[in-house]
C-alpha cells in the first residue's frame, strides 16, 4: 500500500494542471449543466452499502486517497456521454464510467487512475425502456437496479410471472454487474452469457448497437431475444474491457419455475470437500442441481451471522478450529464443516423426482445431514439463499462484512474445473497462505456449470494499515501461486488487475497485446477507464502506472 497522501482539493489527473482542469470542468457544466458536474474537493465519506460514495472505494486495501476521483459527472443521455467523451479528448483527462458502483470488493465506485473524471451513469440515466412478458426480456439503462427491476416487475403485476436474477446483494447496477462478469444464483445466474445486445459510446465519441439493436429499422423488436446479429460477435470486447460505455443493455429474464423449494445439506469434514465434487460435477453439469449453487465454510456460516469475530474469540491470530465449531453449534452446521445451499425448481412431481436424486447422491458423504427448512428460523441465513435463489433481491450477504471492525472486503477469486484434485489443490493453497498471513479463511465454492468459482473473501479493518498489507500480501501470493497452478482468476480488484493481466500470459503475453493493440485503435488518447483489466492506452504504457 502507497503511503498516505496529502488531499490537494481538487484532485487532479497526473498530466493536467489544476487551472486546466478547473477550466476543462468549467467548459463541461456550460455542456452538461452546472449541476451535473461535482468536483470532488469535499472530504470522503465512507457511507455504507445503501449509500454509497461515487468518489472512492470504500472499501479500500490501499490508502483511501490512492484511488479517487477528481470530479463526478452525471449524463442524462447517450448524447451527453457523448459530449463528455469528446470533452475529455479534447482536454486529455481520463475518464472512468460506473453504472453505479456499488463494485464493492473489486474497487467500488473508485477509478483506477487517481484524479480521473468518474461519469457516474446511473444517476440519470436510470431507465426501464422495456419489459417484455411474452419473450422474458428487458432493456435497461445503467441507473437500474436489481432491486429496481424486481419493483417494477411488481408494479406491473409481473413478479409471479417472471424473476430477475440477482447477486448476493441486489442494490447494484444489472448493467455494472453484467459488463464485469458477475453472477447470480437462479438457473440466470450467469448473466453475461443471459444478456442480449449492447448499445455503446465508444472513446472517441461514435455510437453504436451491437447484435440486434443494429438494425437500420425496427431493431428493438427482436434486440432482447437474438444476441449475436450479423458478423463478428463484438459484445465481448465491452466486458472487462475500457473499450467503450455501455448505455443501453438487453437482458434476458426468468420465466417463473412453477414452483420452487430451497435445500441445504452439511457435511462433517474439510477432507469431505475432494469426495463432494466429485458427487457435485455430474449433477450440476446434467442440471439436475440446476442453480448456482454454494459451497459454503462453516467460518463463512459462522461470519454470516453478522456478529464480529470478537464476539467469539478475544485472542490474536486466526479463530481456531474448536471455537469456529462451539460458535456454529447454535446453527443449522452444527459441528459439520461444510454447507451446500441449493434450489430444486418446477412443480412438486418434478422436484421430488430430482431431490432424491440429490438425496442418494449427496448420502454418499458419510455423516452428511440434510437439514429440514421448517426448523429454520426466519432470520437464518438458509432464507436469504432461498429468496435469491427465486428471484427476490437481499441484502443479508453484507452481514459477514462485519467480522473486523470497520469491516471491508476484497475478493480472492478462481475459475477451476469441479473435481476433487482442483477444489483440494485450491482449498489447501489458500488454507496455508491464509495462515502464513495470520488471516481466517472464508472459502465457498460457487459452481457455475461445469466450472467453479472458489470466492475468498479477505475481510479486513479499513482502517488498520498493517492489517490491510497483510491482506494485500496474502491475495497476491495467492494470485501468484494459483496462476501457476493453472488457476486464473474470474475477476478481479482494480488493485490487482495488473497482477491478474499477466497470469494470462500465454504465447509472451500475446493476449494483453492483442487488447493494447484493440485499445490504441479504439481509444487512440487513452481516456477511458486507463489500466481497467490491465489495459493501458498508449500513453499510459511503460511509464510506472502498472502496480
Ligand atoms: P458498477 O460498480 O457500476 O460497475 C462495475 C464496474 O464495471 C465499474 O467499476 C466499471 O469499471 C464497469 N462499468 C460499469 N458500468 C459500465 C458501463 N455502463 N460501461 C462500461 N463499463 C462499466 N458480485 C457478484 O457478481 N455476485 C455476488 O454474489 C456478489 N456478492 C457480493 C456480496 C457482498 C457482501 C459484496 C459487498 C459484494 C458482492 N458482489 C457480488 C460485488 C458487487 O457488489 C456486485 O457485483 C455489484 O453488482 C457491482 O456493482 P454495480 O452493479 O453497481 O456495478
Amino acid at each position: 500500500p502507497a503511503k498516505p497522501r496529502s488531499r490537494e482539493v481538487p484532485v487532479v489527473p497526473q498530466g493536467v494542471s489544476r487551472d486546466q482542469f478547473l477550466e476543462a470542468l468549467e467548459e463541461l457544466k456550460r455542456e452538461l449543466g452546472e449541476e451535473n458536474v461535482e468536483v470532488n474537493d469535499k472530504p470522503l465519506k465512507d457511507g455504507w452499502y445503501m449509500e454509497h460514495p461515487n468518489t472512492h472505494d470504500m472499501m479500500t486495501i490501499l490508502d483511501e486517497e490512492e484511488f479517487v476521483a477528481g470530479a463526478v459527472v452525471y449524463p442524462g443521455n447517450t448524447d451527453e456521454v457523448v459530449k463528455m467523451v469528446k470533452w475529455a479528448n479534447r482536454w486529455l483527462v481520463p475518464i472512468f464510467p460506473i453504472s453505479m458502483g456499488r463494485n464493492l470488493g473489486y474497487g467500488g465506485a473508485a477509478p483506477r487512475v487517481r484524479g480521473s473524471v468518474t461519469v457516474d451513469l446511473g444517476r440519470r440515466m436510470n431507465k426501464i425502456l422495456d419489459i417484455n412478458p411474452e419473450d422474458y426480456t428487458c432493456l435497461v439503462e445503467p441507473g437500474v437496479s436489481f432491486y429496481g427491476l424486481y419493483e417494477e416487475l411488481g408494479r406491473r403485476g409481473l413478479r409471479e410471472h417472471m424473476w430477475v436474477d440477482t447477486p448476493d446483494l441486489g442494490g447494484g447496477s444489472i448493467i455494472g454487474n453484467t459488463v464485469d462478469r458477475g453472477v447470480g444464483y437462479t438457473p440466470y445466474g450467469d448473466h453475461w452469457a443471459c444478456h442480449s445486445g449492447l448499445e455503446v459510446v465508444l472513446p472517441t465519441g461514435e455510437v453504436i448497437r451491437t447484435g440486434m439493436g443494429a438494425l437500420t429499422e425496427g431493431g428493438e423488436n427482436t434486440w432482447g431475444v437474438f444476441p449475436y446479429g450479423f458478423g463478428p460477435y463484438s459484445d465481448g470486447i465491452f466486458s472487462q474491457s475500457n473499450f467503450g460505455i455501455v448505455t443501453k443493455m438487453g437482458m434476458t429474464l426468468m420465466p417463473n419455475p412453477g414452483g420452487h423449494e430451497s435445500f441445504m445439506y452439511t457435511f462433517p469434514k474439510e477432507e469431505d470437500l475432494g469426495p463432494l465434487m466429485e458427487i457435485i460435477r455430474p449433477l450440476r453439469i446434467s442440471t439436475i442441481l440446476e442453480n448456482v449453487a454454494q459451497l459454503r465454510h462453516v467460518t463463512q456460516t459462522i461470519a454470516a451471522s453478522g456478529l464480529p469475530k470478537s464476539h467469539f474469540f478475544s485472542g490474536s491470530g486466526t479463530i481456531p478450529p474448536e471455537i469456529i465449531h462451539s460458535a456454529a453449534a447454535a446453527s443449522p452446521v452444527g459441528d459439520h464443516t461444510w454447507a451446500y445451499y441449493g434450489m430444486s425448481y418446477g412443480p412438486p412431481h418434478i422436484r421430488s423426482y430430482k431431490l432424491a436424486i440429490i438425496d442418494a447422491e449427496f448420502s454418499k458423504i458419510p455423516g452428511c445431514r440434510k437439514i429440514d427448512p421448517s426448523t429454520l428460523p426466519e432470520d437464518e441465513y438458509f432464507w436469504s439463499r432461498d429468496r435469491i435463489a427465486s428471484g427476490t433481491p437481499d441484502i443479508h450477504e453484507l452481514r459477514w462484512v462485519n467480522w473486523a471492525p470497520n469491516g471491508a472486503h476484497i475478493a480472492f477469486s478462481p475459475v477451476s474445473p469441479i473435481r476433487c484434485a482442483d477444489a483440494t489443490k485450491l482449498f489447501q493453497l489458500g488454507k496455508r497462505i491464509h495462515e502464513k498471513y495470520g488471516i481466517d479463511f472464508m472459502p465457498a465454492f460457487i459452481v457455475g456449470l461445469r466450472e467453479m468459482h472458489l470466492i475468498v473473501e479477505i475481510v479486513f479493518d479499513r482502517d488498520d494499515r498493517e492489517e490491510k498489507e497483510r491482506a494485500l500480501g496474502c491475495l497476491r501470493d495467492m494470485v501468484d501461486e494459483a496462476a501457476r497452478e493453472g488457476y486464473g482468476e474470474y475477476r478481479t480488484h482494480l488493485v490487482l488487475m495488473d497482477q491478474v493481466a499477466g497470469t494470462y500470459g500465454w504465447g509472451g503475453g500475446a493476449l494483453g497485446r492483442f487488447n493494447e493493440r484493440l485499445k490504441d485503435a479504439l481509444d487512440p488518447n487513452g481516456i477511458l477507464a486507463p489500466g481497467r483489466c490491465g489495459i493501458w492506452g498508449g500513453r499510459y504504457r511503460g511509464r510506472g502506472w502498472e502496480m
